[in-house]
């Protein structure tokens, strides 16, 4: 995450939990290098009565990366103990490191009637979606693996053998890319991101398909 502002934006709510809203969960994924947190930073200003969720992770921060802003950066004892008290709405192993989002943020957010925006894995999104079904799942993709190798590289922050690692990662990655309700390619990223706001805001429309109930 090389943008450490990018993620923590937010607007005020202007009908907080007095208005009787629930907020919901939108779920981002894609291959690490892929443009998440560019696209993060472009949609979270345009958004009202939106908030990124903060993860918690085990991994050392990267330069310019600011604690409690672009992650919460804990020890690996803390986390599995953490582990063990259920704190988590879900969790993965990511690259040798735990990455988690905490149940107690996720519902204090949703009681105050926001929307959260989450950043995580595939494995993370199985677990919130088994969890919160009514979730919006956006996966992104980078146009190509050449492309992805460029954005590593020119995001500066892994070696040649972490980028190498990285990609076979995203080929796994990719093939999951079914499971989401909305696929979207990061060619070029303002297009990208009027798509990916044009996805959120038809999800919040309440004549949106997926939020009727069907009666047969
Ligand atoms: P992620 O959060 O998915 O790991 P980043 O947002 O850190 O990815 O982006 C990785 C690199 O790719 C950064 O240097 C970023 O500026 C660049 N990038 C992001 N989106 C695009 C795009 N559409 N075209 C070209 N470069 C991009
Ligand atoms: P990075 O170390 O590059 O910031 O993130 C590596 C991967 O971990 C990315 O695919 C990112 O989406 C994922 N990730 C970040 N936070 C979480 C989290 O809280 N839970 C899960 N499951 N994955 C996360």
């Amino acid at each position: 995450m090389t943008e450490p502002d990018a993620k923590n934006r937010s607007k005020k709510l202007p009908n907080s939990s007095a208005g009787g809203r629930t907020g919901r969960l939108f779920v981002l994924s894609a291959p690490s290098g892929t443009g998440k947190t560019t696209l993060c930073r472009r949609i979270l200003p345009r958004l009202e009565n939106m908030r990124f969720s903060v993860s918690y992770t085990t991994r050392p921060p990267r330069p310019g990366e600011i604690s409690g802003k672009d992650y919460h950066f804990i020890s690996r004892q803390v986390f599995e103990e953490m582990i063990r008290k259920n704190h988590w709405a879900e969790w993965a192993k990511v690259y040798d490191n735990y990455y988690g989002t905490s149940a107690k943020d996720i519902e204090r957010d949703l009681a105050s009637g926001y929307d959260i925006l989450l950043d995580i894995d595939v494995n993370g999104m199985r677990q919130i979606i088994s969890r919160f079904p009514q979730s919006v799942t956006i996966f992104i993709m980078p146009p190509s693996l050449e492309d992805l190798r460029h954005r590593l590289e020119k995001r500066g922050s892994d070696e040649a053998g972490v980028i190498d690692k990285r990609l076979k990662a995203a080929t796994r990655e990719i093939a999951c890319r079914y499971e989401y309700g909305h696929i979207i390619v990061n060619d070029r990223v303002e297009r990208a991101a009027c798509q990916l706001l044009a996805v959120i805001e038809n999800s919040r429309q309440p004549n949106c398909p997926e939020n009727q109930e069907y009666k047969l």
